[in-house]
């Protein structure tokens, strides 16, 4: 099919959910993707920061083709060596004592919500079960996790909503303490509000709501869905403000682009998710735990998490003196752009035209490279997004 036809056949077949870009991508390699008709581009978004190693890795290919032609799917009524394996890897690099793994960022979060609640529920009973969320932030598409997303927009169309979530302003310990009351047993945050427009959380404000936490006996949950796998230059985001949650979840480039997702607890948690709790018949597949195992080795590798900062450092430098950038904001390599005056997404369209792929949040470009990009391919990129910069900041 040629993108035409790619194009009306989508517009046939699929819900229109989505606001595409124009283009049809049929194969990538490192950072460089290709589209139907053969011209390349230079990927500043490795789908929603999901190809976390790029395109084609050689170590994670031979993984996946391996472990797809050994067992591709096993029932969770029996054990399997790769999904054990990739739960002590992710316990260990995260500090925490259990896992749970799923498919998805939201179903990662619906696991911690359940967990945090039941755990209330053990020990406190019925009605201690809000739990209080930031505004901006972005939890997922389910129903429960939409009702966690901190933002108006998202609380339309599909009532009723899951009850007991709260919001309080990012950033606003004030505000936090204000909107506790008892029958809160949870706090839910992102380090870095990735959909909401790359806005960092301040270390001393984590820390902050560590310690109400710890005062009011809550489970501290760091959405770590975006910020996680290495995205921000430390494996998980929190590890920057130097504290510990009690439940993280991960998902996006956890599998180095298939579908996976985990929600890892503290060991006072353990016991709590107790066997009938919680399931999936696809959670911890033997393939996509495969792919996930290969993406930590190398992110726990040494100087890799140093090389993702020292990347995204060099981005930063880099894009902060180009035409119409008003400020480059966020860690590692999860980037947000704000511009003077030129609308994002029209910048995003005229990148893509000029073979570079680039995302937006909110009215920000955003960027999220697989963390394996090289200097070459960043200098190619930058160059890119230069040249648009500078004609539409002529126009
Ligand atoms: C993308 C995202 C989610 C949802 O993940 P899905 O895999 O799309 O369900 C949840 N939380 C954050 C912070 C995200 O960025």
């Amino acid at each position: 099919m040629d993108f035409e036809q790619i194009k009306q056949t989508e517009q046939s077949f699929l819900m229109p959910t989505y606001a595409r870009f124009n283009v049809a991508v049929s194969h990538g390699k490192g950072a460089v993707l290709t589209d139907v008709h053969g011209k390349t581009y230079i990927d500043f978004g490795s789908g929603i920061g999901v190809n976390s190693l790029g395109y084609g890795d050689p170590d994670w290919v031979a993984a996946v083709q391996q472990q797809a032609g050994r067992l591709s799917h096993i029932s969770n009524l029996y054990y399997n060596e790769v999904q054990v394996m990739l739960a002590k890897r992710l316990c260990e690099g995260a500090g925490m004592s259990r896992a749970f793994l799923c498919n998805s960022g939201a179903e990662a979060n619906e696991c911690a919500i359940k967990l945090a609640r039941k755990a209330s529920f053990d020990k406190y009973g019925q009605n201690r079960s809000t739990i209080i969320c930031l505004y901006n932030s972005f939890h997922g598409r389910t129903l429960t996790t939409l009702s966690a997303t901190g933002q108006q927009s998202f609380h339309q169309f599909f009532f009723p909503f899951t009850e007991g979530f709260k919001f309080a302003n990012p950033n606003d310990i004030e505000d936090l303490k204000q909107k506790l009351d008892e029958n809160v047993c949870a706090v839910m945050l992102e380090c870095v509000q990735g959909e909401g427009g790359v806005v960092p959380l301040d270390a001393e404000y984590l820390q902050a709501v560590r310690n109400i936490c710890d005062e009011n006996n809550l489970a501290l949950i760091v959405d770590e869905v975006q910020t996680g796998a290495g995205r921000t230059g430390d494996f998980l985001a929190f590890m920057h403000a130097g504290i510990k949650p009690d439940v993280v979840t991960m998902a996006k480039g956890l599998g180095g682009g298939l579908p996976i997702g985990a929600c890892l607890c503290a060991e006072k948690l353990a016991p709590v998710m107790s066997a009938g709790t919680h399931g999936s018949t696809f959670g911890g597949n033997p393939v996509a735990c495969a792919g996930a195992n290969v993406v930590l080795e190398r992110l726990l590798s040494p100087g890799f998490l140093n090389s993702v900062t020292q990347k995204g450092d060099y981005i930063t430098q880099r894009i902060s003196s180009m035409p119409d950038v008003k400020q480059v904001r966020g860690r590692g390599m999860m980037l947000g752009i704000e511009l003077k005056k030129t609308d994002a997404r029209k910048v995003a369209e005229q990148c893509l035209e000029n073979g570079l792929l680039v995302l937006t949040a909110k009215t920000l470009l955003r960027l999220l490279p697989p963390l394996t990009i090289t200097y070459d391919e960043i200098d190619k990129g930058l160059s890119i997004l230069n040249t648009v910069l500078k004609g539409v900041a002529n126009v």
